[in-house]
């Protein structure tokens, strides 16, 4: 009898009476062929995935304002819809405006390609919409908000009145996903705990996707959250144990020769760079293989710490490796360390674009070269080295897990690890994540560096800005433009790099104006790099390529247009490719959004400090952006952030709990993969 009713309950999946999440979306009702193609693309191929889809956000109409009321923000109308046009703006761009219209006042919506909503609306009738209002060229307009027939929800609402919106590409819409739910709606009550001692997950899931108030909606996602973050960290426990029990062969340079390499170097280092050298050394003397971070912010000179670092290996006898994001950042390391180590080491450049790679990698094999720079082109199959027993990587948060592991492989045991960012890691996160990391951090820059004038401008008024380039240009040095978009392609009227490069070259007749940016071919990029970095082009227009790492002493001028589209750390970066020599330097932030400058805006007029500014980040947008990359592309979690401190703490009690009362993680097949996956993602080396 019982058995029966279970079978009742579940009866909306096809075939399976238990919910298996491992099974693929196609058993869900309503669910076909086409629409399970287009799920698959948003990376939902199981019932687990299709579960964890979360709502990005939730709409409560029955909170709808008076037009005439509304404040800029998220906002939600009942209106009625007048006058509705269309606008081709060009091939990629359709533009649908509508009025909208309560009995206290009208707002424009404005819905940027989506052509159908031209046709959606019937006049007279009342729909809900809700987006989020905000001032553009002078008036308020809500963008892209969703839209509801009144009649519809208000029927509906008087079950629930919070309804989901789910993140949707494609031809499959927040209310079909709508939809798939609610037919697994009973499924989902079934769903056993993930982790033993751990109860809740079917409630949270439910209240995640059918909250009767967002309270309950906020306490399920941080319920699944801590899941996630449960498996991240046992992951991460499991991988310290494992990489304690590695051996590798130890480097010992002579100390001596060291000393005099340092001292005749044409600066002083900085107590810092000191530090960290010293730091490194002693790691690598070990048999333990180094996993080591070398975090300093822009211009702090983490290179030459590498340098010294590969100098150390080589005179042990072994090869080391530095890899880099960029073909143009791997051959400027290429080229300064050719210059800095002369005749004592040997240094091969292995990019893309490499010549003669065949001899190259012969000589890399036989132990000619000392020491290897190169972009991913280092780690494809056929690069064999000798004697690999220092990796580097530079900028490691460009490089995915995979990746960084090739680098590792290519040497015949473990090798010593040292990664470098300018991006911060908080403390408590290095410990908790990648707990077997030691960090080294540079907190100072050379001494003579002058700081960079940092200016806020708006778009119609850039007089000043262009007479303070010109005076720079007359001076001999060197100016960076920075475009958000290659060209006029696409939906948006954001600056583009090819009619700056137009426009600027016309206004400076006779500068060298030149351009670059990531669709062009790495030989030219190259070309126009080095061209920039022997000062034979004046004004260099540019997408963020050249955000990672090049280093041209004589620029002084860095000009962000569209300054409001990029994050407080991606602009610091931007920045900091100025003010590396001695001489003063400037940075101007076109906003072109609104009147008003964003508080971002404001922090990096403020400050030049890294670490500040990653705070201030981490106040002003959450851990998103900063982390973005080490989040979404090392991490891969969904649902939490790796700097909500509470979860983790939480979490960490769940995983010691855990691990104290003796659970064998294989009993539980769907955790052991979760933890599997996490264990992949979490290992630096
Ligand atoms: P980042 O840490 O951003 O990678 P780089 O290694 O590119 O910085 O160094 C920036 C510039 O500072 C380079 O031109 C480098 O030669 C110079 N530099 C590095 N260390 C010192 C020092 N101790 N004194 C003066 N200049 C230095
Ligand atoms: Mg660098």
């Amino acid at each position: 009898m019982a058995r029966r009713k279970l079978s009742d309950r579940t009866s909306r999946l096809r075939y399976n009476i238990d919910m298996d999440l491992a099974a693929p979306i196609q058993e869900v009702k309503g669910i076909g062929p086409k629409t399970a193609e287009v799920l698959h693309k948003a990376g939902i191929f199981t019932l687990r995935d299709l579960v964890y889809h979360l709502p990005r956000d939730y709409e409560n109409f029955q909170q709808a304002q008076n037009i005439a009321e509304l404040k800029p923000g998220k906002v939600t109308v009942k209106a009625k819809v007048e006058e509705t046009t269309v606008r081709r703006m060009r091939r990629n761009l359709t533009i649908v405006e509508a009025t909208l219209r309560d009995k206290t006042g009208a707002i424009k919506a404005v819905w940027f390609n989506q052509p159908y909503r031209a046709k959606q609306f019937d006049a007279g009738k009342d729909y809900y919409f809700s987006g989020t209002m905000a001032l553009s060229y002078g008036r308020y307009q809500i963008s892209n908000p969703s839209a509801t027939l009144a009649d519809d929800y208000d029927l509906k609402a008087s079950t629930a009145k919070i309804q989901p919106v789910y993140p949707m590409r494609g031809s499959v819409k927040s209310q079909d996903f709508k939809k798939f739910i609610k037919t697994i709606q009973n499924n989902i009550a079934l769903i056993p705990d993930m982790i033993p001692n751990y109860a809740g997950r079917a409630d949270a899931l439910l209240n995640v996707h059918f909250p009767e108030t967002l309270d309950a909606a906020k306490a399920g996602r941080e319920y699944l959250a801590t899941e996630e973050l449960f498996s991240l960290l046992l992951a991460a426990q499991l991988n310290r144990e494992e990489n304690q029990k590695l051996r590798t062969q130890a480097i010992r340079g002579d100390m001596e020769q060291l000393k005099d390499f340092i001292g005749g170097l044409p600066f002083k280092l900085t107590n810092a760079q000191r530090r960290a050298t010293w730091e490194i050394i002693q790691d690598m003397e070990q048999e333990i293989p180094m996993n080591r971070l070398l975090q300093g912010d822009v211009g702090s000179g983490k290179t030459m710490v590498a340098a010294l670092s590969c100098f150390v290996a080589a005179m042990s006898g072994l090869q080391a490796a530095i890899m880099a994001p960029t073909e143009v950042l791997a051959t400027q390391h290429a080229e300064s360390l050719s210059q800095l180590f002369k005749d004592r080491l040997s240094i091969a450049l292995l990019t893309g674009s490499t010549k003669h790679k065949p001899e190259l990698k012969k000589h890399i094999k036989n132990g000619e070269v000392d020491l290897v720079i190169g972009t991913h082109a280092l780690i494809t199959d056929d690069t064999e080295f000798k004697s690999l027993g220092l990796a580097i990587i530079d900028e490691q948060h460009r490089f995915g897990v995979a990746q960084r592991q090739k680098l590792l492989a290519k040497a015949h045991t473990m090798p010593h690890l040292l990664s470098m960012t300018a991006t911060p890691i908080p403390r408590s996160l290095q410990l908790t994540i990648f707990g077997d990391l030691s960090v080294s951090i540079l907190d100072e820059l050379p001494a003579g560096r002058q700081p960079i004038t940092t200016k806020i401008i708006s778009p119609n008024s850039t007089k000043q800005m262009w007479q303070s380039i010109e005076q720079e240009l007359a001076k001999k040095h060197q100016v960076y433009y920075i475009c958000k978009k290659i060209d006029d392609k696409g939906a948006s009227e954001l600056s583009n790099v090819k009619k700056e490069t137009q426009k600027i070259a016309h206004q400076f007749p006779n500068c060298n104006v030149a351009f670059l940016h990531g669709r062009m071919k790495p030989a030219e990029k190259d070309e126009i790099m080095t061209l920039f970095s022997k000062g034979q082009i004046d004004i260099l227009v540019s997408t963020t390529v050249v955000e990672v790492g090049v280093n041209v002493p004589n620029a002084t001028v860095m000009v962000i247009a569209d300054a409001d589209q990029y994050g407080l750390s991606q602009l610091h970066q931007l920045r900091g490719r100025v003010g590396r020599g001695s001489d003063a330097s400037y940075c101007y932030l076109i906003n072109s959004n609104s009147d008003a400058p964003t508080r971002r805006l404001r922090e990096i007029e403020r400050s030049q400090d890294g670490f500040y500014l990653a705070e201030a980040d981490l106040k002003l947008r959450g851990p998103g952006e900063l982390y973005g990359s080490l989040q979404h592309g090392a991490l891969d979690l969904r649902i939490a952030t790796i700097t909500d401190t509470k979860l983790v703490h939480k979490a960490d009690g769940l995983v010691k709990q855990f691990r104290r009362q003796g659970y064998n993680m294989l009993e539980y097949k769907e955790l052991s993969n979760s933890v599997r996956k996490y264990q992949r993602l979490t290992t630096l080396n």
